[in-house]
């Protein structure tokens, strides 16, 4: 049957908003409901990383982020006096295998707002002030109900598929009766934002500040704005922490009352909770809907754009280019852990902090056990994607099967002037040294998966360090839509064997 969408997004937060315009690039018949008219008008998230960038770099957005935003220095690990205890730096100009800057701290507004705009231009129909009221399951269909919140009028519409991006409190999670687990960190934390009225002194790093008498963060946001987070101790209550002269005691250790506007103070209750499961049918949980981490990795609306990116590719291999339906099976297979990792390592930080302060508080800060510190800043990688759509189902060292293929770059000296994704195309990408020979059946299968056969001329390895590395390691790699690499070859790995093994997981 002929939906009159091919798939619904409901909720247009910053999730949301990225997998409608991926959609909507690639010609998918979309529409994109929020309950609300505007976007909501405080800071939540601040980070974003070199993944981040590059992901919005595919539509020619990642200018919305660079226009507002501010690289920082480092994210440290302090005691009640400042001293530092542990943590990374960053250097100033360094640029990651993506190609962009580890980390910018960006005023969500800002870029919400943009991203809302770009959303508007698409061809993505957009509903604003209507809220899903339920869902029904027609078959491999689903009937949507909606509201218009200004004058209460119900529609319903018919969709193939469904994409929860409707945060914390989801009601497509609510409606599909999606479990949660809870992964043991829930405690109160009073955020505050702030406007600097004077010129800026502060740190340009990031900090937890692991006091005994109370745990707290400092964050460098995006100039003139500064943030600061707070534990609530045993015995406070919002309201004692909201209170204007409170606030103004928690932060006089770094600024005079006159010298800053509040523009947001919320107690939040940071915790840890996953979905059991992020698919069900034809019905996909993703951002703040799927997970919900403490911030302290500043990676939660990180894990949304990485949903964002891995459910489009897959939704648009299924509705353009009629690729086998279980390919969408490979979602959640690829993002739970990915997204668990992230959701452990921010509980893990806040754990870490705890376990400094009670050091700090006996005087013995170098008492912490290692493998505490080990889940601090600087120790962790993100991992590569572990198990799908991947050479033989599983990442793996040698072939980098699960990693992210680095992007090309051209550099001017230390200087990088043009970054090369766009060489790489946006569907399947199979990169080599030299011409790939191949068969009449495999020309067939390559053609049918629309990819692009890519030699790396000297100029390009030359001139992008990541990318020379990689090559030198193997020959051929088979990079999928999103940039992960399927595997590559190798002495005992052919590219005959990589082209049948892709068949069988994408399932042709
Ligand atoms: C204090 C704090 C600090 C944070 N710091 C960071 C950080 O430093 N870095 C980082 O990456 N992340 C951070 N996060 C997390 C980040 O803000 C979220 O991960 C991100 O905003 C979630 O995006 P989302 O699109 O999944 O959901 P949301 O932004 O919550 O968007 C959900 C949308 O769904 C709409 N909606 C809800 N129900 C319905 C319905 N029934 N019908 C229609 N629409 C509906 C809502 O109106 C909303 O627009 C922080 C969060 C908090 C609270």
């Amino acid at each position: 049957m002929k939906t009159d969408y091919d798939v619904t997004v409901v909720g247009l937060g910053p999730a949301g908003t990225l997998t409608s315009l991926l959609l909507s690039d690639s010609s998918v018949n979309v529409i994109g409901i929020d309950k609300e008219k505007d976007i909501y008008n405080l800071p939540r998230a601040v980070t974003i990383d070199d993944e981040g960038l590059r992901i919005l770099q595919r539509l020619n957005l990642e200018h919305i982020y660079l226009d507002n935003a501010t690289t920082i220095e480092g994210a440290h690990f302090l005691d009640d006096k400042f001293n530092k205890l542990s943590g990374i730096d960053i250097p100033s100009g360094h640029l990651t295998s993506n190609g962009w800057v580890p980390t910018m701290m960006f005023h969500q507004p800002y870029t919400d707002s943009l991203l809302r705009e770009e959303l508007l231009k698409s061809t993505c129909s957009v509903k604003l002030e209507t809220e899903l009221v339920d869902l029904i399951p027609k078959g491999n269909h689903y009937i949507a109900k909606t509201q218009n919140l200004t004058n209460g009028v119900e529609k319903c519409f018919s969709t193939q598929y469904v994409v929860g991006a409707d945060g914390a409190s989801s009601k497509v999670r609510n409606i599909m009766k999606f479990d949660q687990e809870d992964l043991d960190y829930d405690k109160n934390w009073l955020v505050v934002d702030v406007k600097l009225n004077v010129e800026n002194t502060l740190p340009r790093f990031a900090a937890q500040i692991c006091d005994p008498k109370r745990i707290c963060t400092y964050i460098p946001s995006h100039l003139p704005f500064r943030r600061w987070e707070f534990i609530l101790l045993e015995g406070e209550s919002k309201d004692d922490m909201l209170d204007k002269n409170k606030i103004q005691e928690l932060i006089s250790p770094w600024l005079k009352p006159e010298e800053y506007d509040i523009i947001r103070a919320a107690v939040y209750r940071f915790h840890s909770l996953m979905a059991k499961n992020f698919r069900k049918d034809n019905c996909f949980l993703i951002g703040d809907a799927a997970h919900q981490s403490p911030p302290f990795m500043g990676q939660g609306m990180m894990s949304g754009y990485r949903d964002a990116l891995n459910l489009s590719w897959k939704l648009i291999s299924v509705i353009k280019d009629s690729f086998p339906l279980t390919v969408l099976g490979s979602f959640e297979e690829e993002r739970k852990p990915h997204s668990r990792f992230v959701v452990d390592g921010s509980a893990a930080i806040g754990k870490l902090m705890t376990a400094y302060a009670d050091a700090v508080e006996r005087n013995q800060s170098s008492d912490v056990p290692q493998e505490l510190i080990d889940r601090g800043y600087g120790s962790f990688t993100l991992p590569p994607l572990k198990n799908g759509i991947l050479y033989k189902g599983k990442s793996d060292r040698a072939s980098m099967a699960g990693s992210i293929f680095p992007q090309p770059l051209r550099m001017e000296g230390m200087e990088c002037s043009e970054r090369l994704d766009a060489l790489l195309g946006k569907g399947f990408c199979i990169v080599s040294k030299k011409e790939v020979d191949l068969k009449t059946e495999q020309k067939d299968f390559y053609q049918k998966i629309r990819s692009k056969f890519v030699v790396l001329e000297e100029g390009i390895l030359n001139n992008s360090p990541s990318v020379k590395e990689v090559m030198k390691k193997n020959d051929v790699y088979i990079l999928r839509p999103d940039r992960h690499i399927f595997g590559s070859t190798s002495d005992k790995i052919t590219f005959d064997d990589l082209t049948e093994d892709l068949k069988q997981r994408l399932n042709f």
